[in-house]
């Protein structure tokens, strides 16, 4: 797609990356690149993306750290994905305690590249700079429910 439709396409978006230009673009569902796409992210991992949004663990994790339980298949799965969004090692020996743990903390991480990406072709103002991983998701579910996107 040349440059010009795909800026008209995406608004204001951040030319960042200079690899970007030279990769042929993968329009999504949600009017997107399918490359960074946070909402293709999660609704393609294969985990309940209630789970990715954090819709279905974040209010208890204080209360699971204690568990000594092997992980549950949504945690891993929640766990995974956000060390593939944060480039970190994903650990499969984790009990599902320390899963809860170690998800708290990767939520006050930087919002990832992909998060950056997608907040500013939703709304182009830049602030994902400041904003945590898990604020940056709380963002974007805003942000689509506003337009009308598929969303769990
Ligand atoms: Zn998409």
């Amino acid at each position: 797609m040349p440059l010009a439709r795909r800026e008209h396409r995406l608004g204001a978006i951040k030319q960042d990356d200079p690899t970007a230009d030279g990769l042929a673009m993968a329009a999504c569902a949600h009017g997107m690149d399918a490359a960074w796409c946070y909402l293709c992210r999660v609704d393609n991992e294969g985990t309940d993306p209630h789970v990715l949004w954090g819709l279905e663990f974040d209010d208890d994790l204080e209360l699971l750290e204690t568990s000594t339980d092997p992980m549950s298949p949504e945690m891993s799965g929640y766990l995974r994905f956000l060390c593939e969004e944060l480039h970190m090692r994903y650990d499969e020996t984790f009990t599902h305690g320390e899963a809860a743990m170690v998800i708290q903390g990767l939520l006050t991480d930087p919002a990832s590249e992909n998060q950056r990406r997608t907040l500013m072709a939703l709304d182009g103002d830049g602030t994902a700079d400041t904003l945590s991983y898990g604020q940056a998701r709380t963002s974007i579910r805003r942000m689509i429910a506003l337009r009308g996107l598929r969303s769990a």
